[in-house]
């Protein structure tokens, strides 16, 4: 008998989830204003409203932890990380940051000013929301591949070439501060971006004497599918595959809450000295000093443990087959998904799902409250919320895509938890058709108002 894949890593400590009835859910998603999350985390069941900063520690990382060093300044977890970083990523400079947007925050008030521009692939929500309250623009190049869930291409996440030189023709140098690219691709839906694709656009910009950083959550992830996917790198490990990828970055920017699979904790990485000495004045304004930036000891010490663990084959294989594992279950059924599945969550076409709901009403969102209250499962609308209003005319914003994504937590749930989720959405696809209106807007924030916003039953 061929023996079957299992996990990775074994269990060693355990928390209590909490099962609950429909009648108290229908209760709870009121009483929310139908925000999920305004959920408590007692009233979801499995909750995969993020893999950020959800992801179980090894005890590798909680070692590291009791040897946290809490100098204020000069501590060996400084020099820890910075070593990590170095080794891992290839980048000389780092700012410690207390999670990915804060190094977003650091980074661009250090390049972007009013009215420039700011290409890449779909950028993530605070990334253009950073760019925005700056008063510049976000200019997506993601690839078109991108836009159709079905279509099996390996490499959804790529920036399409034709659509960045457009952009760096139309404007000046002084107006392009740099080209972000989001690896993997989490808006499109977590998929990968090819090697090539990193290697060209280094190489236009290049041309055009723009800096590239990365936008590196799931670096990781994205080192696995170039290995499994791409031609020529199967024989590389998941580190030699990393160090190349950065290699056609001037820096980089890192939410460690995803690939680091740490709780909290963030970094910027620099080639470029003269960006990171000006770098150096916001990260003290904003963060605290550059020994820490935000972190603990303790934390900088998981953190760089977190890098390791993070870009292990076997740990990754075994993450990104749980993915495919509740993904392919979906997709037997016929509920449509974005496909190939991307490395840390299933996306729900929820324009295919729920084809009655109009999208004024938000289809994502409604999805997601339906799932809910179904089994107790959290995922977040991806969709008409997230995307905004148009800071320049006040219209809402209608993406291409309408998902409602299910992120999946690093070495968090089993497989039964896997095969739970997706009877409770095979459950909401068999009464699909009945499901016929979804929400009005009573309260919204400016910006990012997917967080706070209140909303009514139609
Ligand atoms: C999560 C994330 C961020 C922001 O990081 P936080 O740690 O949540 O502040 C930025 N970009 C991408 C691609 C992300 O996934």
């Amino acid at each position: 008998m061929k023996l079957p894949f299992a996990e990775s890593y074994k269990t060693k400590m355990v928390e209590t989830i909490h099962r609950s009835s429909r009648a108290e859910r229908e209760q709870w998603i009121k009483e929310a204003k139908y925000n999920l999350f305004n959920l408590r985390s007692e009233q979801v069941f499995i909750d995969l409203l993020t893999d950020s900063g959800t992801g179980a520690m090894s005890d590798k990382q909680w070692s590291e932890m009791m040897l946290g060093d809490e100098s204020y300044a000069g501590a060996s977890s400084y020099y820890k990380l910075k070593d990590a970083i170095k080794d891992i990523t290839g980048f000389e400079y780092f700012l410690p940051t207390h999670q990915g947007r804060a190094a977003e925050n650091v980074l661009f008030s250090t390049l972007i000013k009013a009215g420039d521009v700011v290409p890449g692939n779909s950028h993530f929500d605070t990334t253009k929301g950073h760019i925005e309250f700056r008063h510049a623009h976000a200019v997506d190049c993601t690839i078109d591949e991108a836009f159709h869930t079905e279509l099996d291409y390996p490499f959804k996440g790529n920036v399409d070439l034709n659509k960045l030189e457009t952009v760096l023709k139309q404007y000046p140098k002084e107006q392009i501060p740099l080209i972000i690219v989001t690896i993997t691709n989490n808006t499109s839906g977590g998929q990968p971006v090819s090697m090539k694709n990193m290697r060209e656009v280094h190489a236009m910009a290049a041309k055009y004497g723009i800096p590239v950083y990365f936008d590196s959550a799931r670096f990781a992830e994205n080192a696995y599918f170039i290995k499994i996917r791409e031609e020529g790198y199967a024989d590389k490990s998941i580190r030699e595959i990393v160090k190349e990828m950065f290699s056609y970055a001037d820096g980089m920017t890192m939410s460690s809450k995803k690939d680091a699979i740490v709780n909290m904790g963030g970094f910027i990485g620099f080639n470029n000295k003269e960006v990171y000495d000006k770098a150096t004045m916001y990260n003290i304004l904003f963060e605290g000093f550059i020994n820490y930036g935000g972190m603990s000891g303790r934390d900088m010490n998981a953190l760089a443990q977190g890098l390791y663990d993070g870009t292990e084959f076997n740990y990754l294989e075994t993450r990104i087959k749980q993915v495919a594992y509740l993904g392919q279950q979906l997709r037997d059924y016929g509920i449509p998904t974005q496909y190939p599945f991307g490395g840390h969550a299933i996306f729900i076409d929820a324009k295919k799902f729920l084809h009655n709901v109009p999208k004024e009403e938000y289809i994502a969102q409604t999805l997601g409250v339906e799932l809910y209250i179904e089994g107790g499962v959290r995922g977040v609308e991806i969709g008409t919320i997230l995307a905004d209003r148009d800071p320049d005319t006040g219209k809402n914003r209608y993406p291409d895509l309408e998902l409602l994504r299910l992120a999946i937590p690093r070495r968090v749930y089993s497989n039964n938890h896997m095969d739970y989720i997706a009877a409770s959405l095979i459950n909401v696809f068999d009464r699909r058709n009945e499901i016929k209106r979804g929400f009005k807007i009573l309260k919204e924030a400016p910006i990012l108002r997917h967080f706070t916003v209140e909303l009514e039953k139609l």
